[in-house]
């Protein structure tokens, strides 16, 4: 009697991930209920055909990104849901923002997990490195089994100790490593946040005016670099309103920067005012405003973080870019296909700015992702989240290469 492994999605794409294991008694847990990145903007119905809703099932969420959690909404409502506390903050605010708030509770485990018992599981929630907040793998036994679950996960991040760590005394007896592979295949930039700092520091000291940049409000990891290269040259790291209240929601307690430190400030725009005042949030804009500037007064030499939605708010203002200014491209550059992300990086253009990609991929280098496995020396390794495993499994050990809802037993 042994597990069945079902990965419903993600052994030939990036995204929408949703991994399937019952015990021989029938208990199920999903691991990841994640939207398919290619979906479009208000599609439904897209959880995988193969994903059976009839029986209870118990879900874990990995982490704060929608292609890990985005289809939670379309789950019955009767299927407990657990993911890290400030993973469920983050998928509240993601949730608000996007109008669509998440209706069903989260059952949460803080950030240094034991393990949880589902009736003839236990999972332990293991803390990584991603460009997400509060990402897990995740172990899981039963029936005299161990999978682990990588969700997704990087060694080159603020939190690479935790991924080396595990690697130095990886979990014994592992049959299966369900293991995740963006970056195969690909030359995406992977460098520590560390180098990272220091090239944004020569950018800063290089730049007559201020310095825009688009990054993910979410990539705390992102905004501590920018944070701690502003403090280095002397200059004032400016926040929006929505990458404050991430900041506000989750690091209490931590040393990641807030308002309220030095050299940060938080522009106060009509348009995010006027959201969060609709959502009945007065008390945080009248906290934020304590430690606000308005974009008027967004001093010349800040480095100014920009996104589409704020260019309107901005310009009204007097608050755009000039020949002295740089802009800063902080994601990955496949994105800037779409509007909402090429439309600030050409407005900057425009106005004779230096653009910069200074960037570093918030996934695994290949060598890591083949090191890690080589580090847990599972029995079998059963690639997800990639889009070229098939000519990259040399190196990861006996790879099980499965089908989306191909039903396999471990053995
Ligand atoms: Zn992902
Ligand atoms: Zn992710």
């Amino acid at each position: 009697m042994s597990l069945h492994l079902t990965v419903h999605r993600g052994t030939r794409q990036i995204g929408g991930s949703c991994i399937e294991i019952v015990h021989p008694d029938g208990t199920r847990l999903i691991l990841d209920a994640g939207r398919p990145l290619d979906a479009p903007e208000g599609a439904t119905g897209l959880l995988p055909v193969s994903l059976d809703l009839s029986q209870p099932a118990t879900v874990l969420i990995s982490h704060p990104h929608q292609d890990h959690y985005g289809l939670l909404h379309e789950l019955p409502a009767d299927w407990p849901v657990w993911t890290g506390a400030a993973s469920a903050r983050l998928i509240a605010i993601t949730s608000e923002i996007g109008h669509a708030p998440l209706s069903r509770p989260l059952r949460t485990w803080s950030s240094r997990p034991g393990p949880i018992r589902l009736g003839p599981f236990t999972v332990t929630p293991l803390l990584t490195d991603h460009s997400a907040f509060d990402a897990y793998m995740l172990l899981v036994e039963g029936a005299d089994r161990r999978v682990l679950y990588t969700g997704d996960f990087r060694r080159h991040g603020r939190k690479g100790r935790l991924v080396d760590a595990l690697m130095k005394r990886p979990p014994r007896n592992v049959d299966v490593l369900v293991c995740e592979g963006t970056n195969l295949g690909t030359d995406k930039p992977v460098m520590s946040e560390h180098v990272l700092e220091d090239d944004f520091v020569k950018l800063f000291e290089r730049t007559a005016g201020r310095v825009f940049a688009s990054w993910s409000g979410q990539n705390v990891d992102r905004t501590v670099t920018l944070y701690n290269a502003a403090k280095r040259t002397g200059r004032t790291l400016v926040l929006d309103l929505y990458t404050a209240d991430v900041l506000d929601r989750i690091t209490e307690g931590t040393r990641v920067p807030r308002a309220g430190f030095p050299n940060l400030k938080v522009v106060i725009t009509a348009g995010l005012r006027g959201w969060y005042a609709k959502q009945g949030r007065e008390d945080f804009i009248v906290r934020m405003a304590r430690h606000g500037v308005s974009a008027h007064d967004v001093p010349d030499d800040a480095v100014v973080m920009l996104r589409r939605s704020l260019m309107h708010d901005y310009e009204k203002a007097g608050l755009a870019p000039t020949k002295a200014d740089a802009f800063n491209y902080s994601m990955w550059r496949g994105y800037l296909a779409a509007p909402y992300h090429a439309e600030p990086l050409l407005w900057c253009k425009s106005a004779g700015a230096e653009i910069a990609y200074l960037h570093s991929s918030g996934h695994a280098a290949p060598e890591d992702l083949r090191a890690f496995a080589a580090a847990i020396a599972a029995k079998a390794v059963v690639p997800v989240h990639g889009e070229n495993w098939d000519m990259q499994t040399s190196g990861f050990g006996p790879v099980q290469r499965l089908d989306d809802a191909e039903i396999w037993t471990l053995p």
